[in-house]
């Protein structure tokens, strides 16, 4: 696998992108685990974002029913077209954050970096079973951050109210070509029950998160501003703020559930409007 990329690479003298996050996988029992890990079957339509030179695209056609992978770099594309035929795999040229997605019920991929937050956001609006994917470690571990650890934040709390999140694999740097920057990790994230997945309003939560380390009650007064609270109605709202479900706990304490009960009083009482 090493030396089928290797030999791609000096075939089509290419130098990876740094802004694409070019960072191939060279070491093939990561792709296998996270494979395995899909739990493919001819059923499976699987989305991949960013193939690449096709690495791990191959052993996901060889095991699901059809694979769409999306690439932006034209270059990659047009060299994935002339080396490849495989019969169940359509490319997709463009941006993924922007193109619309094909309907798919896995995704496995190794993401460039870069687009990792909207990536994820985007997936959440999607109806899918199951998704495995490589992120910047750092990025990863904010992702399954408990309420209360260190790294919790709105990504933490965006991500768990739709669905459950599992840091499974840490990955080093040696296990790419070029050799990122930063230590990678695998996450395996499977959305929650339908009548389990709790709709945030997100202007709310990132009011609050501009001040995680501050009490609810004082995060709301500082961040009044964002939810459309002048500074002369402030005052007339100060004692509700202070009384909101939760109002003495630390913003990164909060519970995707316990946010809710906040959002809920919040509307009640009409600081808050419809759900945008
Ligand atoms: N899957 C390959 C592997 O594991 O070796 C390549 C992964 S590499 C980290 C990320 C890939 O995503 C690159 O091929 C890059 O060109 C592509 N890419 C970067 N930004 C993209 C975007 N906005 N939409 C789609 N693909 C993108």
């Amino acid at each position: 696998m090493r030396d089928e990329l290797f030999s791609l690479i000096y075939k089509y003298n290419l130098r990876p992108n740094r802004d694409l996050g070019q960072n191939f996988l060279i070491v093939p029992d990561i792709i296998e685990r996270n494979v395995e890990r899909a739990e493919l079957s001819e059923r499976d339509v699987v989305l991949e974002i960013g193939p690449g030179l096709g690495v791990l695209t191959k052993e996901l056609a060889e095991r699901a029913g059809k694979v769409y992978a999306i690439e932006k770099d034209r270059r990659i594309i047009e060299i994935l077209r002339k080396e490849y035929a495989w019969p169940n795999v359509e490319l997709i040229e463009g941006d993924a954050v922007k193109v619309e997605w094909p309907e798919f019920n896995k995704m496995v991929s190794n993401l460039p970096y870069q687009i990792s937050s909207p990536v994820t956001f985007k997936l959440l609006k999607h109806e899918f079973e199951r998704a495995v994917l490589i992120y910047q470690l750092e990025f990863a571990e904010r992702m399954v951050a408990r309420p209360g650890d260190k790294n919790y934040s709105r990504l933490s709390l965006m991500v768990q109210a739709k669905a459950n999140v599992e840091l499974v694999e840490r990955i080093g740097k040696g296990a790419f070509w070029p050799r990122p920057k930063v230590d990678s990790a695998v996450v395996v994230i499977e959305p929650k029950p339908r009548d389990e997945r709790i709709e945030l309003d997100e202007n709310l939560v990132k009011a609050l998160f501009q001040h995680r380390r501050s009490t609810v009650a004082s995060a709301l007064k500082k961040s009044a501003h964002m939810l459309g609270v002048d500074k002369r109605k402030l005052k007339e709202v100060r004692n509700l703020l202070n009384s909101v479900p939760h109002s003495g706990k630390r913003v990164f304490q909060l519970g995707p559930a316990e946010v809710k009960e906040i959002e809920e009083r919040l509307r009640d009482e009409g600081i808050i409007g419809a759900l945008h």
